[in-house]
């Protein structure tokens, strides 16, 4: 009777130590030291930043604007454009503390938030097309959480990219945005993808996949605006503000070097019709959507 308690008392003691674990350790390293996750609050409308350089498209939350429809995903905001099946662009911003050790959940999946009677693309909708499921705003950007990396694989944040453009070009230039905030500044980015036929090495052009469902875009377009770590973010955007602007063609022939792509704000907005950076004044804009970056 006696042992028996005992051994109960064991059990019961491994069963707390396991939930514990499961709760609040995840390990990246089998054999190092646990590493904490700390909570993060998921952003709320009241701290949602992603919108803060303006609505490049006006892009309401009306289901009749169903080629500029608004989506905020509150880690991202998005203008969706049904008959496409991919976005018009998406819009983030992003600080040191959304850069944590959260790994890649990998869970690509359709977006419950598309009004139900729209086509909902899905996590098959890609598979042997030849390209790759993009990323708009990155999964790497995105590990504070496991609910903010999990926000960045719904499928209303891909678009079918040619799989060196996605994995080289494209990956470089974000794997740059990310040194950028390691070394004290904090990003306002929108990428986007605009006209219409991409190709890959395995399949060749293509303008829609997904029997017609999907388009698959000409190029793909970002600009990045470089502040150092501080707040009043809008206010402090000004003539000598770093602005990074590329357009990228959709294609497996693509350079590896992203600087190869660089452009002015001015271009993409000619490109797209868009008004990028429409909340900062128009004064600054002038001088920063002119200029093309050069570091
Ligand atoms: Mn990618
Ligand atoms: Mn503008």
């Amino acid at each position: 009777m006696k042992k028996f308690s005992f051994l109960s008392a064991v059990a019961v003691l491994f069963l707390i130590s396991c939930s514990k674990d499961k709760i609040l350790v995840t390990t990246t390293d089998p054999v190092g030291p646990a590493v904490i996750v700390p909570p993060v609050a998921p952003p709320t409308a009241a701290t949602d930043s992603t919108l803060v350089m303006g609505n490049p498209s006006n892009a309401t939350t009306n289901v009749a604007d169903f080629s500029n429809y608004l989506l905020k995903e509150g880690y991202y905001s998005l203008s969706y454009n049904r008959d496409r099946g991919i976005a018009n662009w998406v819009s983030w911003h992003v600080v040191s503390t959304d850069l944590g050790s959260v790994p890649r959940q990998d869970n690509f999946r359709s977006n419950p938030s598309l009004p139900v009677d729209w086509y909902h693309v899905d996590n098959l909708s890609y598979s042997s097309s030849g390209f790759d499921r993009g990323h708009m705003c990155p999964s790497s950007d995105r590990t504070s959480s496991i609910s903010a990396n999990s926000s960045t694989f719904l499928m209303t944040n891909m678009v079918p990219q040619a799989p060196r453009n996605n994995q080289i070009t494209w990956a470089g230039l974000e794997d740059y945005c990310r040194t950028l905030v390691q070394a004290g500044n904090e990003l306002y980015i929108i990428a986007g993808a605009y006209g219409e036929g991409g190709t890959t090495t395995a399949g060749g052009l293509a303008t829609t996949i997904d029997n017609g469902r999907i388009t698959v875009p000409a190029n793909l377009w970002k600009v990045i605006v470089v502040l150092s770590d501080g707040s009043n973010d809008l206010n402090r955007v000004n003539n000598t503000t770093r602005v990074i602007s590329v357009v990228m063609p959709n294609t497996d022939a693509i350079n590896t070097d992203w600087k190869t792509y660089r452009t002015s704000v001015d271009f993409i907005e000619q490109e797209t019709g868009y008004d990028v950076l429409s909340r900062v004044s128009t004064a600054v804009q002038n001088v920063v959507e002119a200029r093309i970056d050069n570091l």
